[in-house]
This record gives C-alpha cells, sequence and structure tokens, in this order.
C-alpha cells in the first residue's frame, strides 16, 4: 500500500484534537477539524492561535508562518464536508466505547473509499474499534500524548486485522509531523506507557497504607531515586485523575493482571478531585497556575522506593516478553512518555535484579498474583 496523505480530518476538537491538528498544519498538511458545535471549534481555533503566539513570542516562528499553518485549518461542523476528500482521519473524540461506535458508523456513512483511519484512544482496543468499521484493514492507533504540540512521542498500535502499509504509513506520517514514532506491535491493555505508568499510581497509594509512608516521601523517593521529572502523586494529579480512572476501569476490565486498583483512585475521581486542574487531587494547589511539589532529596533519602520500582519494571518485562516491543524501544517511550530521566532498567540495575525479584515474589505471597515476577526480569542479569 503506497498512499500519498495531503489531507487530514480530525474529529472532535477538544484537548488533544485541537493540538493533533495544529502539529499536522505546522507540517504541512491541510486540516479540517471536525466538532459537534460551533462554540467548540472556536473554542479550539483560539487555543490554536494562542499557541501559535507562544511560537511567534519565543521566535520559533515568524507571524506570517503562524498565519499560514493557521489558515490551513479548516473548523468545520458537518460530518460529510469535514470528510470530503480525507486522506487520513485521526479520531479524537471522548474515551467511551459507544460514543466511538456511533461516530465510527457515521463516519462510514460519509467517507470517501480511499480514507485510512486512525484513532487517538489511550486504552480502547484497537482491534475492537477497527472491527466496527468497514474497513478493519486499514484502522490503526496513533496515541498522541497531552499536550500534542509539546510531547514527542506517538505510540503507533495496529490492531489484529492492520496491514503492513497502514503501519508503515502511520510511522510515517508521525515522523513527519516531527514526533517520533513507537510501535507498540500487540494491541495490549495500556499499550506501552500507561501499561507501566497507570499501576504504579495505584501502587503508589498501596505504599502509603503498607508502609505508613507520607505523599511527599514516596514522590521524593520517585523523583530522585527512580529518576522520574516528578512524583508519582504529582504525575498523578497533574494528568488528572479522571483520566486515571477511566483508564484504570478500562485496562482492568481487559487485563486482571496489568493493575491491581486501589479504591483511593476512584474515589478522588467521584469525590471530584481531579488533580491540578481543579485545585485538588491526592494533593492541595492554591492557585489556577501549574504548582510543583516541594520534594526533597533529603526526604527521599527516608523512603526506599523498591516496590514501586518493582511494579514498574514487572509491568515493562511482561511487555517484552509478550512481544510488544523491544527493551530499547521499552526505554524510549518512558523517557519521550513520561519524562524518565534515566533508562528503567539501569535503576533496576542499581538496585539489584535479585532485590526487585525478591520484592516482587514477597508482595505476591501477602497480595496475590498481580505481583508475581515476569520470567524476563527473574532472568535479568543486566
Ligand atoms: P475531550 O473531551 O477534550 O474532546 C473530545 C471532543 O470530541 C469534544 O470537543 C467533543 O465535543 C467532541 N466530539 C464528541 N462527539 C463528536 C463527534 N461525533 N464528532 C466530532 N467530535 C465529537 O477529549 P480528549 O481528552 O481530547 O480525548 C480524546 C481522545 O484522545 C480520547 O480517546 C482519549 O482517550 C484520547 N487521549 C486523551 C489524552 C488526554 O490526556 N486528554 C491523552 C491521550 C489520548
Amino acid at each position: 500500500m503506497s498512499v500519498s496523505i495531503t489531507k487530514i480530518t480530525v474529529l472532535g476538537s477538544g484537548v488533544m484534537g485541537h493540538g493533533i491538528a495544529q502539529v499536522s498544519a505546522m507540517a504541512g498538511y491541510q486540516v479540517t477539524l471536525r466538532d459537534i458545535e460551533q462554540s467548540f471549534l472556536d473554542r479550539a481555533m483560539e487555543k490554536v492561535r494562542w499557541s501559535l503566539n507562544k511560537m511567534v513570542e519565543k521566535q520559533k516562528l515568524s507571524q506570517a508562518q503562524a498565519d499560514e499553518i493557521f489558515s490551513r485549518i479548516t473548523p468545520v461542523v458537518d460530518l460529510k464536508q469535514a470528510l470530503a476528500g480525507a486522506d487520513l482521519l485521526i479520531e479524537a473524540v471522548p474515551e467511551d466505547m459507544n460514543l466511538k461506535k456511533k461516530v465510527y458508523a457515521e463516519v462510514d456513512g460519509v467517507s470517501e473509499q480511499k480514507t485510512l483511519y486512525a484513532s487517538n484512544t489511550s486504552t480502547l482496543p484497537i482491534t475492537e474499534m477497527a472491527a466496527l468499521t468497514n474497513r478493519p484493514d486499514r484502522f490503526i492507533g496513533l496515541h498522541f500524548f497531552n499536550p500534542p504540540q509539546l510531547m514527542p512521542l506517538v505510540e503507533v498500535i495496529p490492531g489484529n486485522s492492520t496491514n503492513a502499509g497502514m503501519v508503515d504509513m502511520a510511522m510515517n506520517f508521525i515522523r513527519k509531523v516531527g514526533k517520533q514514532p513507537v510501535l507498540c506491535k500487540k494491541d495490549v491493555a495500556g499499550f506501552i506507557v500507561n501499561r507501566v505508568f497507570i499501576p504504579l499510581v495505584h501502587e503508589a497509594a498501596y505504599c502509603m497504607d503498607r508502609d505508613n509512608a507520607t505523599m511527599t516521601q514516596i514522590d521524593s523517593a520517585v523523583k530522585f531515586r527512580m529518576s522520574f521529572p516528578m512524583g508519582i502523586f504529582e504525575l498523578a494529579d497533574y494528568t488528572g485523575l479522571d483520566v486515571i480512572h477511566k483508564a484504570t476501569v478500562e485496562m482492568h476490565s481487559r487485563d486482571k493482571k496489568v493493575i491491581l486498583p486501589h479504591p483511593k483512585v476512584k474515589q478522588l475521581f467521584e469525590e471530584k478531585s481531579l488533580g491540578q486542574k481543579i485545585g485538588k487531587g491526592f494533593y492541595e494547589y492554591k492557585g489556577e497556575k501549574y504548582e510543583r511539589i516541594n520534594l526533597t532529596e533529603q526526604e527521599a533519602a527516608t523512603y526506599d522506593p523498591i516496590k514501586l520500582l518493582a511494579v514498574a519494571a514487572n509491568n515493562a518485562a511482561w511487555l517484552i516478553t509478550k512481544g510488544v516491543c523491544s527493551k530499547e524501544e521499552l526505554e524510549k517511550a518512558l523517557k519521550l512518555g513520561m519524562g524518565l530521566k534515566k533508562e528503567l532498567f539501569v535503576t533496576v540495575q542499581e538496585f539489584g535484579p535479585q532485590n526487585v525479584v525478591r520484592t516482587l515474589n514477597e508482595l505476591a505471597a501477602k497480595y496475590g498474583q498481580f505481583y508475581e515476577p515476569d520470567p524476563y526480569l527473574v532472568n535479568y542479569r543486566g
């Protein structure tokens, strides 16, 4: 399959859709941005304008370039008009399988034969979504991270029926928009980054209960001893407890081995403590402005994060054992998607692989098979 992509249609102009439209327009594509109400599109185009203005201020773009990029995005409400001539559709409507089902039925009714389909879903099964459409062989997952304008990683996830040409097209498209693709070879719950990240939020909550540790003790240890860009509770608040809760439910419904849900996440979601964006999540925040939690090396020295490292490494090992990605691709995804400052398996080496495996065995004896060490980790010698 050799295809030339010139015209992109992005469905959904929310948090992700407007950013994907912008990075596509910046790479020279003609973009149609579709939402169900004109006011949503107006708001999205304002955000694109704001983001382009920032780039002009920082002298990354000239005013003329910014204007040209902006003019390449056409906001449209009518679905048929939005899809006319589209080479590639990127769907970024809310994460709800019933809604996606409805949207793909509508899209199938009006899209041209040549249009390739991609979904920006973070957790829904690509194979199942592809099967809802009249072109499962030309359907793929393109998981951009938030915000797409800044985050360099995109996970590319073929479903069981996706053809090889589609994978090549997707990898090339992602490079062309200036991002780094990582191929997630199997359509597994959480793909690569969320498979490591989401279970860790729950594990951190268990560490509070089981080790009687404070949030800043755990977060300081995660930041300074596991080389994370910030603490894990801090990262959860930054991501949003709504995103984490929904991902948890979806991932756990697909695969019980991926995650051991801690009730605290659901509780925060239900009481609408959604994190940074509303001023309260695991932590409380004073203002609207992005705020960092005060984490210190002194506090990091008071808590051993080996249980957290063990859970992260175990999920990472599972991905390698199952052939979802190589160790190199895994490390690339964790660096670009989670901002890890040091490779995860280098940290495992520093803590001692045998100590990590022993920790998992102890946890498995107490709390069940979720913690059973993966064979890759058991045999890992560095
Ligand atoms: P969002 O709620 O911010 O935006 C979704 C937009 O889709 C809304 O503007 C809504 O009006 C619109 N919409 C609803 N039905 C539509 C239709 N039929 N046609 C066109 N537009 C329609 O959601 P979001 O956070 O941008 O998430 C979109 C997708 O991206 C989800 O699958 C989500 O899992 C995924 N994702 C989200 C993040 C994140 O951090 N927010 C990160 C990666 C991936």
